[in-house]
Order: C-alpha cells, then structure tokens, then sequence
C-alpha cells in the first residue's frame, strides 16, 4: 500500500484515475477515502471492455489503474490493448501485478508504465507485507524515489532479505503454484457439485486467450462457485485439512477464503450481487504441496459439503 499511495502522489487536484471494476479493498478505500479530500476523483470502468475506458476518458484524466487478473474472480485484463488507448490520451497507465507476479506476467513490455509488485508471490511464504515499483520511465523513476525518501514509507531491512531470499525460488515456485492450480481448476471443473471455475488458463474460462497472450502461466488463485450456496460454502471450507482459512494469498501453503463474508463483507447484499460476489462463491491461493494431498483434500470436503443430500434415510 506504501507502494501504490507513492503513485497517488504523481497526481494533482483536480484530476481523476480511470480505475477497473474490482480492484484491491485496500486500493479502493485509499481511492474513494482519501484522493477525494486531496481533489483528486475516480471514474470507475469495465476495464475488460477497453472502448469503455477510451470512452470515459475526461480532460481531467491522468492516469489508468489496472489489476490483473483480479481476486477473486480472476477476470484478465487486456494490458497491451489498454496502453494503446493510454498512450492515445497522453496519461499514465499503472498495473498492480500482484495476483500474476514478475514471473508470470511483465505488463511494462506490454506497454504500462509503471507496474506494483506485491511481495506476496515475490517473497512467498506468508510472512511479510511489502511492495515495489517497476517503470521504464527515468522521470517517473525520480519522483516514485523522491517519494519513497521523503515520505519515508519504506520496508525494514529484515523485510528486504526474506523478500531478497524468497525471490531466489519465484521461478520454481510460480510454476508449481501453476501446475497445482491448474489440475485444482480442471478437477473441479469436472465436478457437477461445483460450477462456474474461474481460472486464467482454463479453456473454457471467458478470459483464457486474452491470459494466454499475455501470462506465462495461470498462476496460484482460482475462484468457484459451489451448489447450495452459503451453507455448503460453510461445510465445504470447515471441511478441508490443508487449506488454511485466510484472505491472503501467494504463500507456499494453500488457503481458501469466503469473499462474501470475509474480504468483501462490508459490500451491502445488491453491491455484491452486481459484483458477483455471492455467497457460494468461494476462492483458493493453491501453495506448492503435494497435488494428491490437495485434490485429496478437495474432493473429501466437497464429500462431506454435500454429505446430507447423499445420505442413506435412517432405518
Ligand atoms: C495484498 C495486495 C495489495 C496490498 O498489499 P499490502 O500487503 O496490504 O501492502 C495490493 N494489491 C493487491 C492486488 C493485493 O493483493
């Protein structure tokens, strides 16, 4: 967060951000809290349909804010085709990699100009919150650095090396975050007691080609949705061994979160509806463990999710 707050500084009273649907709870209440005591407003716009973004695009517009892809419904942002209507207008396109990682996806040689890193994937072990900024651009360079100095919003040094150390294995990691999540997705895909898998590299997942043209791999966090709605949501998270209860994600162990109560509680019920995040929605950051255990685990709580609808009537 001290790493995108660093970004808001670039821009000046009276200006506005066009900002894609879902973004980070975090980013979004420092948008629609704070800027706005500053002057500064945000335009809020389907980002998966880019005429929409060229469309909402004002004289006060200076700068595009993306995510992708976005938790957790995982919805892939076309980066390429959005710097071209960001270069059209002169404005600054910012792209928060954290879901895919450096490894996965490198948005500045799609064209953005400048790209946040979260430290979950970067540094991987669910011990440590930090961020980073990449650019190509040497001004925006200066100012992001005058900024870190000045406002003094910087990681400590025991911070630095966990995330220094945990770098040294991204690659290794993020391919078997990948694979795992992928077998995850297509299992459950299977699976007539769950519907709707959201996964980038999913064929059949309304954003797979646009992923495919611009990630490497489908990365760790997959979302679903889960027949019986809350109550079988509930079951079917209690159930599970290995996954641990979190909303984080990118550490090498696995987690499952339950985005309507949980990262998105506050939404009012008609906020979360128009969202799409309802209560048999359900999202995993799948970690680097044995596949077996995983889909193991999975396929045992869905069991027992669903037990009483199976059940034999009692003599
Ligand atoms: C977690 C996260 C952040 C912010 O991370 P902090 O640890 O709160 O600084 C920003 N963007 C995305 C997409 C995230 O998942």
């Amino acid at each position: 967060m001290a790493a995108i707050s660093a970004i808001t500084s670039l821009l000046k009273k009276d200006e506005n951000i066009l900002l894609c649907n879902e973004v980070y709870g975090g980013t979004y209440k420092l948008f629609k809290t704070l800027l706005p005591r500053y002057g500064i407003s945000t335009i809020d716009v389907d980002a998966t349909r880019p005429k929409e973004i060229a469309e909402s695009i004002t004289g006060a517009s200076r700068m595009i804010w993306l995510e992708t892809p976005t938790n957790p419904l995982m919805t892939v942002l076309d980066i390429t085709a959005i710097a071209k209507i960001s270069r059209a207008h002169g404005l600054i396109l910012v792209v928060d990699n954290t879901l895919a990682s450096p490894y996965l996806q490198r948005p500045v040689a799609s064209g953005a100009d400048i790209v946040v890193e979260g430290t979950k994937y970067l540094a991987g072990h669910g011990d440590i919150i930090g961020g980073a900024l990449a650019t190509s651009d040497e001004a925006l360079y200066r100012h992001l650095k005058f900024v870190q100095n000045k406002a003094g919003a910087v990681p400590s040094p025991f911070d630095c090396y966990l995330t220094l150390r945990g770098a040294r294995t991204l690659h290794l990691r993020m391919e078997r975050h990948s694979q795992n999540a992928t077998e995850i997705a297509e299992m459950l895909e299977r699976d007539s007691r769950v519907n709707e898998v959201n996964y980038p590299f999913l064929s059949t997942f309304a954003y797979s080609s646009t992923a495919r043209s611009q990630m490497r791999l489908g990365g760790g966090n997959l979302s679903f949705r889960i027949n019986g709605g809350f109550e079988n949501a509930r079951r079917f998270i209690k159930s599970l061994k290995l996954f641990e209860l979190g909303v984080s994600l990118g550490s090498v162990s696995s987690l499952v979160s339950h985005p309507a109560s949980m990262t998105h509680r506050s939404l009012p019920g008609d906020e979360k509806t128009k969202l799409k995040i309802t209560d048999d929605l359900i999202r995993m950051s799948v970690g680097i463990e044995n596949i077996g255990d995983l889909t193991e685990d999975i396929r045992g709580a869905l069991d027992a999710a669903f037990e009483i609808d199976v059940a034999v009537p009692q003599q």
